[in-house]
C-alpha cells in the first residue's frame, strides 16, 4: 500500500517541522527530512514509496522474529481488556509481571532467580548502577563506588547510560557522571602491533587489571561489558578474551554486569552470550528482542550473589519506573519466550542458518574491498578497505561504510554502517534463500561501492 503523494509530502514536511529524531544529524534532516516507513511483514520493511528491503538489522537488533507473529499481538490485545496498566510499585503485583520474571528465570543461567524491570536498555544501565552502589553500601563498603567500561562501548543514552558507554561522540556533547573509567575493546581489526590474535585478546584483558590496580581495589564496584560489542562494529573478541576477563572479575572484589541487550534472546546461538563464552556475571542486562521489539522492555537479571544483600537488608530500594513490569509489555515478553522455547528457534537457528550465513558471508572474504568478515551466530560485520594488507580505507570520515550503505538500501537491502564497517544482524527465522537474497543484495552494493572507488571487483 503506498501512502498517496499528496499525503507522503504532508508527512514529510511534518516530520522535518516537528519530530526531533533520535542519534540523527538534526540540521540534515531539518533540509531533507526522513525516510518513512509504512508497513512491515515477515523480514520485509516497506518505505512509503512501497518499496520493500530485507530488514538486515532487525529493526535495531531487536526483531529477532521478523514482523509477523500473531501470538505476540493476540497476547497484547488480550491484556489490554484484562489489565491494560498498573505499577508494581509498594509492594503491588500482577499476574503477566510475575509470569514474565519467571519466564527470565527459566531462560537465563542458573544464578539468576530475580529480575528488575525498566522500560528499556539505557534504564537497566542505570539501574545497574543503583545496584551495584547500594549492594557495596549495604556490605559497608561505600567506597566502591567507580565502575570500569571500555572505549566503544554502547550501554544506552540516559545521562549515566551515556556515561558507561565509551563513545566519544556522546561524551562531547554533555558532562557525564564522574567514576566511570574506560580501557581498550578487544578491537583486532584495530590493532596493528606485534601479537598474534590470542596474545593480544589476553593482552587487551590485561588492562582491566591495571585499571582496577591503578583506582584501588577498594574503590571499584564493577566492570561493565557488551559479549561482542555492537554498536562500536560488532567487535568479535578473540578467545583468549573472556577466560582472562572472568578469571581477573574472580580474582578481584568486583561485580560482573553482562550487557546483553544486543546479543541475548539467541543472537548468538545461545539463550545468552552468557553460555556462548563461558561468562558468568553477577548482573544482566537486557532488552530489545525480549519482547521482538513489539513493546518497551528491558531489565536486570540479579543473580543470588547480589539479591542475597539487597533482599536481606531493610531499607526501601528507592528505584523504579511508573512502567516497571508494564503488562502490555510483560504480554509481548511472554509470548516472544514461548515462541523462542516452543518453536526451538535458537536451538535449530544455531544448527542450521546461522552457520548457513556466517559461512555466506565469509565468501565475501575474497571481495576487492573487503578486509574482514567477522560474526557469530546471526550477528557479523564487514570491514571495508582500499589496500587489504595495509588495511587503508576507501575514503577519508567513514565515507566508504556510508556509500555501501547507501547503495545497499538502493538495492533492497537495509544494513547499518559503523565507521567503515557494515554491520547485518538479520531475523533468527530467515530462511536460507532469503540468507542468499541478503548475500546477493550485499553483494551488490559491495560492487557498486568498489565502482564508485575505481577498484575492479
Ligand atoms: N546496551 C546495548 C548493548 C545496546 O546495544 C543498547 C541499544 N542499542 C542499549 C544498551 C540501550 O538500549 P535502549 O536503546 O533500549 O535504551
Amino acid at each position: 500500500m503506498n501512502i498517496a503523494n499528496n499525503t507522503f509530502k504532508t508527512l514529510k514536511d511534518l516530520d522535518k517541522a516537528h519530530y526531533l529524531h533520535p542519534f540523527t544529524d538534526l540540521q540534515e534532516h531539518k533540509q531533507k527530512g526522513g525516510d518513512i516507513f509504512s508497513r512491515a511483514e515477515h523480514i520485509y520493511i516497506y518505505n512509503s514509496e512501497g518499496k520493500q528491503l530485507l530488514d538486515g538489522m532487525s529493526g535495531l537488533w531487536c526483531s529477532n522474529l521478523g514482523y509477523s507473529q500473531p501470538t505476540i499481538n493476540k497476547a497484547i490485545t488480550q491484556q489490554l481488556e484484562v489489565l491494560p496498566y498498573y505499577n508494581s510499585f509498594f509492594q503491588c503485583t500482577h499476574q503477566l509481571a510475575v509470569d514474565m520474571a519467571k519466564s527470565l528465570v527459566e531462560v537465563t543461567p542458573p544464578q539468576f532467580n530475580k529480575v528488575f524491570f525498566t522500560n528499556s536498555g539505557s534504564e537497566a544501565n542505570d539501574t545497574n548502577i543503583r545496584l551495584v552502589h547500594r549492594y557495596y553500601n549495604l556490605l559497608e563498603k561505600p567506597n566502591k563506588k567507580q565502575i570500569i567500561s571500555r572505549k566503544n562501548a554502547y550501554h544506552g543514552s540516559t545521562v549515566a547510560a551515556g556515561s558507561l558507554g565509551g563513545f566519544n561522540g556522546m561524551h562531547e556533547q554533555y558532562t557525564g557522571v564522574n567514576y566511570v573509567h574506560h580501557i581498550a575493546e578487544p578491537n583486532w581489526f584495530g590493532y596493528d602491533g606485534e601479537l598474534d590474535r590470542d596474545a593480544f585478546g589476553k593482552h587487551v584483558a590485561q588492562e582491566l587489571a591495571a585499571k582496577i590496580d591503578e583506582l584501588g581495589e577498594e574503590n571499584v564496584a564493577a566492570f561493565i561489558a557488551e559479549p561482542i560489542q555492537g554498536a562500536a562494529g560488532v567487535i568479535v573478541p578473540p578467545e583468549t578474551y573472556w577466560p582472562e576477563i572472568s578469571k581477573i572479575c574472580k580474582e578481584r572484589d568486583i561485580l560482573l554486569i553482562l550487557d546483553e541487550v544486543i546479543c541475548g534472546f539467541g543472537r548468538t546461538g545461545n539463550w545468552f552470550a552468557a553460555e556462548t563464552y563461558n561468562i558468568e556475571p553477577d548482573l544482566l542486562t537486557f532488552a530489545k528482542g525480549v519482547t521482538n521489539g513489539y513493546q518497551p522492555l528491558g531489565g536486570v537479571m540479579v543473580s543470588d550473589k547480589v539479591a542475597d544483600v539487597i533482599t536481606c537488608n531493610e531499607g526501601e530500594f528507592t528505584h523504579g519506573f511508573t512502567y516497571s513490569g508494564h503488562p502490555l509489555a510483560c504480554a509481548a515478553g511472554i509470548a516472544t519466550l514461548d515462541i523462542l522455547k516452543n518453536e526451538q528457534v535458537i536451538e535449530k537457528g544455531a544448527a542450521d542458518i546461522m552457520p548457513y550465513f556466517q559461512a555466506r558471508l565469509r565468501s565475501l572474504e575474497d571481495h576487492p574491498i573487503v578486509g574482514e568478515v567477522r560474526g557469530v551466530g546471526m550477528l557479523a560485520a564487514l570491514e571495508l578497505v582500499k589496500n587489504k594488507s595495509s588495511k587503508e580505507r576507501l575514503a577519508p570520515d567513514c565515507e566508504g561504510g556510508a556509500i555501501c550503505k547507501m547503495h545497499a538500501i538502493e538495492h533492497g537491502l537495509m544494513v547499518r554502517s559503523v565507521g567503515d564497517a557494515i554491520v547485518t544482524a538479520p531475523p533468527l527465522i530467515c530462511s536460507r534463500e532469503e540468507i542468499d537474497l541478503l548475500i546477493t543484495r550485499l553483494t551488490i552494493a559491495l560492487d557498486y561501492t568498489a565502482k564508485h572507488y575505481g577498484i575492479k571487483s
